[in-house]
């Protein structure tokens, strides 16, 4: 069986590692020049986490971890209003740059990967898909998954323009990476984040003089700015701490985004399927995005070699169920059992922007008593548990059952 993979992110790397294992020939087109470094700081926990023990990931992650003592909030002028001491409970959660997060999984998959391409004109049969990519060149495969991002091309020719929607969050995000000892000295191994209404900017010091900057601003109108770095100047640069010297070293990989959630009415075409945030971003408000998409390839796996494994190659790691009846049909169960997670953790993270990006002051001085309280004995679990989504429990199969067992 043969697949194309559109996107070499966390999604479809981590559905290329799968696949390949299950005995099929996949190659991955991405449309960046070479692969993507770096990024933007995630706190990775949940199904993904376990996919990738699954997947005998642990240890990178761990290498990989930058390890954060504190979380705490300041003011304008960077005083610290609330703090927390990170609680035991919180050990569980990575925090990583989503660039390493990908490389680890990028480095123990064997697919090809052609930089600089990307997916021209989709057309199908009942039998295969034809796809022409952006080189002018065509291949013929089993089933071509789109695992292209929010902003999906592959979803735009296979479903149509208008197929997904995207649920605007009313915010524009914004993060990039400096190099700064005296500024990463300052901020040190904390998560430091100064909130004024409408406005967040976040810092984290990775240990090696690199800072990861995230900023994000309360805005009714999703167009994005012309110049982003002057947007970004302009809204924050009368802010205190390290603000005047972080913002003047915008690097030109600036990200910049509106912060939307993906909503489409099906999954799959026909042998199209779209993975990740292609069809189930979450946002950055629920935090869950990387992990959902590794998760999401687990179940896309499995699905998968249920109807297909040949003979000799293997499953995903305790994966369980008949074999079935084709493509098509494993890619409908695959969403059956994706998508109320996905709506589950989509509608978690709209209650979480209230949290993160707090539009008064009353409100911030809320989440400074929230804060206080988490850091009383016993306090943390339930902290951690809030920002857990039940669906974490639809697909774990709940506290102390690993994600294989249940999907
Ligand atoms: C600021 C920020 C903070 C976040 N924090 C967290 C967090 O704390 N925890 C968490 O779990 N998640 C977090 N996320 C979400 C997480 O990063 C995403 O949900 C996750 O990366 C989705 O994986 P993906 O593979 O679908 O998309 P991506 O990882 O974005 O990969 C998509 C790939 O497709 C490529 N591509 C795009 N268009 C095309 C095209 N036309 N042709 C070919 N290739 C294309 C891109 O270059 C990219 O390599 C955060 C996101 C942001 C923006």
């Amino acid at each position: 069986m043969r697949a194309l993979i559109c996107g070499a992110g966390i999604a479809g790397l981590t559905l290329a590692w799968h696949l390949e294992r299950a005995g099929w020939r996949v190659e991955v087109v991405e449309r960046a020049p070479a692969f993507r470094d770096g990024g933007y700081m995630i706190d990775f926990y949940g199904p993904g986490q376990e996919v990738a023990a699954r997947m005998g990931l642990a240890g990178r992650l761990e290498e990989a971890r930058h390890p954060i003592d504190e979380l705490s909030y300041l003011d304008r002028h960077g005083r610290v209003t609330s703090r927390l001491t990170t609680p035991p409970a919180f050990r569980s959660v990575v925090s990583l740059l989503r660039g390493d997060l990908a490389r680890i999984i990028h480095d123990d998959t064997a697919a090809p990967i052609r930089y600089g391409t990307s997916v021209a004109g989709v057309e199908q049969d009942g039998g295969s898909v034809t796809v022409t990519l952006t080189d002018g060149t065509t291949t013929e495969v089993d089933l071509l998954v789109g695992a292209d991002g929010a902003h999906s091309r592959v979803r735009d020719l296979a479903f149509g323009d208008g197929a997904a929607s995207l649920r605007y969050l009313g915010h524009h995000v914004a993060a990039y990476l400096i190099g700064d000892a005296g500024l990463s000295r300052e901020v040190g191994r904390r998560y430091r984040m100064l909130t004024v209404p409408g406005l967040m900017a976040g810092a984290y010091a990775l240990g090696d003089d690199r800072l990861a900057l995230l900023f994000l601003r309360r805005e009714p109108d999703p167009a994005l700015p012309a110049d982003p770095a002057a947007a970004l100047r302009e809204h924050y640069g009368r802010l205190g701490w390290i603000l005047p010297g972080a913002l003047r070293a915008i690097p030109d990989d600036l990200y910049y985004d509106q912060v939307t959630q993906v909503v489409v009415d099906r999954w799959s075409a026909g042998r199209v399927v779209l993975l990740g945030d292609a069809c189930q971003a979450v946002s950055l408000f629920a935090g869950h995005g990387a992990s959902m998409a590794m998760a999401a390839a687990w179940v896309l796996a499995d699905e998968l070699s249920r109807t297909t494994a040949p003979a000799g190659t293997t499953r995903p790691a305790g994966a369980t169920g008949a074999t079935g009846d084709g493509v098509p049909a494993a890619l409908a169960r695959y969403e059956a059992r994706m998508r109320p997670v996905i709506e589950d953790v989509q509608a978690f993270g709209r209650r979480f922007v209230e949290w993160m990006a707090p539009s008064s002051g009353l409100r911030i001085t809320a989440r400074d008593w929230l804060i206080r309280l988490a850091g009383l004995p016993g306090a943390d679990r339930l902290f951690l548990r809030s920002m857990s989504p039940s669906g974490h429990r639809l697909v774990t199969g709940g506290p102390g059952r690993p994600v294989a067992d249940r999907l």
